[in-house]
């Protein structure tokens, strides 16, 4: 039997008990031979992650869910259907920093300090000389040990400010491009900026974009392209209202229809 993901953690599960015989005793014995894998264990959820951190002192009962989205923001981990998985950044992280500064307990004994000062019991003098004092010994490990860091978002597209490699970032917006040279701030968008404006046809949110004739909106999968100003609320009377149905659904063929010549100009120009 292998091990599998057992052999790294701590706990064992109890091996499954055999009933006790007696010597004589007749039985019978179906036999089926069975193969099947252990699931691992579930990753965390937030809960979960709640729950640890307070067990382990990390954070007060009003900043842990916000250190947790502080991870999510800086991609150290990222939620899948409300679970935490490491991304290739926080795994790279982990294996880089010390022992101590990935420990629980050096953050749980800090906050702890604060604590004692914040009650008027602790030297904050003293507390903070001895974090930097720490924090100086800890950096100067990092920056002497062999193990390199790469980005794990590089692209191979070069910023066309400086040379660079940009790096892609996913942002509430959709994802970024931005520049991997610190000094320089150039970023540009890698998604289509979405509006709030639904497709009609498939009822999500669409792409706007500014084009010669002004803004347009665009749902790609259903090939709808619709202009800004179709938008505009504006009181109808009911003779008005049966011509804009009328001529909607025939704009709803044109808005197709532009939408393919569109899509075949991009295609040839790709060619
Ligand atoms: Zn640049
Ligand atoms: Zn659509």
């Amino acid at each position: 039997m292998n091990a599998g993901f057992r052999r790294i953690l701590e706990k064992q599960e109890e091996q499954p008990t055999f009933p006790t015989f007696t010597k004589g005793q007749r039985v019978s014995v179906m036999l089926e031979k069975r193969e099947s894998l252990t699931a691992p264990p579930l990753r965390y959820s937030e809960a979960d992650l709640l729950s640890q951190m307070e067990k382990y002192g990390l954070g007060t009962p009003a900043t842990r869910a916000e250190i947790i989205e502080r991870l999510v923001e800086t991609e150290t981990v990222e939620r899948k259907n409300g679970r935490f998985y490491p991304t290739s950044k926080g795994k790279q992280l982990i294996e880089l920093v010390n022992e101590e500064l990935k420990s629980p307990q050096l953050t749980a004994r800090w906050e702890k300090q604060l604590e004692a000062i914040a009650r008027g019991n602790g030297n904050p003098k003293a507390f903070l000389r001895n974090i930097r004092k720490q924090t100086d010994r800890l950096v100067a490990e990092i920056k002497q040990s062999e193990r390199t860091y790469r980005p794990h978002n590089l692209t191979g597209s070069m910023c066309p400010e400086c040379g660079s490699f940009l790096k892609e970032r996913v942002t509430k917006e959709g994802r970024m491009l931005v520049c991997s040279n610190m000094t320089c701030r150039f970023r540009k968008r890698k998604d289509p900026k979405l509006s709030h404006r639904r497709c009609p046809q498939c009822k999500k949110r669409m792409e706007i974009h500014e084009g010669k004739a002004g803004i347009y909106f665009q749902c790609r999968p259903c090939n709808v392209i619709e202009k800004a100003e179709e938008q505009k609320k504006t009181k109808l009377g009911q003779k008005e209202r049966a011509l804009l149905r009328k001529y909607s659904a025939e704009n709803d063929s044109f808005s197709t229809s532009l939408g393919d010549l569109l899509k075949q100009a991009l295609d040839k120009k790709k060619n």
